[in-house]
């Protein structure tokens, strides 16, 4: 069985802890009849949830309110807000398929950093570098049967990671892995595939568009609303998902490379609302890193090397497309150019919408 960690403990960790300009918060504790200190159920939040109501606000550095807050309540775990005040991300690592999915993510680059045992799993902790102007995300990855087994957590949803020496319901303390606590060594700044999920660009981009007929009816409007991502372009050009990060985000390794993440799919969106693909870095064949595909743009590169008519005529031979919808029949002269008119009002009308989209979104 674990000791309890004394007061004693608890105020010098936390004391150590503020030295290096971590915003602490006390945590309510596990009592000896193994409940909340907060006297409700709290399940598996029980000793993880910050005392002050308002805690993201509260949550500080400075020695004399850490000494106050401990005083008061000497048994308290040790909480920290993660995100650019403390200057720390936590990526929390939980069983059975954590591991596995971490190391898919990272394809192994995992500078050697802050790393703790937490109640189930362990933690990693990175440091946010200076330059970096965005704050980071909280991302959490879901195994297929729904459990989550990864969480990148950030700053701006004020997150909160319970530090060691605290009590977990488990029974177990949270402990520094030897050779990996603060008096040891230093936070590794977050590796590329930490900042490529957590840090998205500020200002979410639509994809290229496809730069020839785009109406309606055409066999890449189409593509765009009822192609597969996976099925018809990813996995036939050699791409492996890697991820699946919250609200129906999934991150795929480019072909050819065995892990690690690539691009992120319907993190952004085609101008008709369908999950568009963004590739993070060189590398992809046919396509650029920091841009952002639709399905039928990727398409086109990927397996047309850019020649938009090839891959129109071969997504209308997969069944994507009017035929009717092209004009220049030739049976009749006033026909065709009702066709043509029919479809140029169309596309005037969607350029139309999308530019008052973008006008009410300027004046918001
Ligand atoms: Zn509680």
């Amino acid at each position: 069985m674990i000791r309890k960690p004394s007061a004693a403990e608890l105020l010098t960790a936390a004391e150590l802890y503020a030295s290096l300009g971590w915003q602490l918060v006390p945590l309510h504790e596990l009592l000896a009849n193994g409940r909340c200190s907060c006297g409700r159920e709290c399940g598996t939040s029980a000793g993880k949830h910050p005392r002050p109501s308002k805690w993201q606000e509260v949550a500080t550095s400075n020695p004399v309110t850490i000494q106050h807050w401990w005083s008061r309540t000497p048994t308290a775990n040790v909480g920290m807000k993660t995100g650019s005040g403390s200057g720390l991300v936590a990526i929390d690592i939980d069983p059975p398929h954590g591991e596995g999915a971490l190391l898919a993510l990272s394809d192994g680059v995992l500078p050697p950093t802050l790393t703790m045992t937490t109640g189930k799993g362990r933690r990693l902790l990175y440091a946010i570098p200076d330059s970096l102007e965005i704050e980071p995300q909280t991302v959490p990855f879901k195994d297929d049967d729904g459990h989550e087994s990864i969480r990148l957590q950030g700053g701006n949803s004020g997150a909160q990671c319970v530090l060691p020496p605290s009590w977990h319901y488990s029974g177990r303390r949270y402990e520094w892995v030897a050779g990996h606590g603060p008096s040891e060594i230093e936070a590794a700044p977050m590796p590329g595939w930490v900042i490529a999920i957590m840090c998205p660009d500020p200002e979410p981009r639509h994809a290229d568009p496809v730069r020839t007929n785009n109406d309606g009816d055409s066999p890449f409007a189409q593509f765009n609303a009822r192609g597969d991502w996976w099925t018809e372009i990813l996995a036939p050009a050699g791409a492996k998902q890697c991820g699946r990060g919250g609200q129906s985000v999934e991150y795929a390794t480019r072909p050819g490379k065995k892990g690690g993440v690539s691009a992120s799919i319907g993190h952004y969106r085609a101008r008709d609302g369908s999950p568009a693909l963004h590739v993070f870095s060189g590398n992809w064949p046919h396509l650029d890193g920091g841009r952002t595909y639709d399905k039928s743009g990727a398409y086109a590169r990927i397996f047309h090397r850019g020649d938009f008519s090839a891959a129109g005529k071969d997504l209308l031979a997969r069944g994507y497309g009017t035929p009717k919808a092209r004009a220049g029949s030739g049976r009749n002269p006033v026909e065709d150019r009702v066709v043509r008119l029919e479809r140029a009002v169309r596309l005037l009308a969607q350029e139309l919408t999308q530019l008052r989209a973008e006008r009410n979104g300027q004046q918001a």
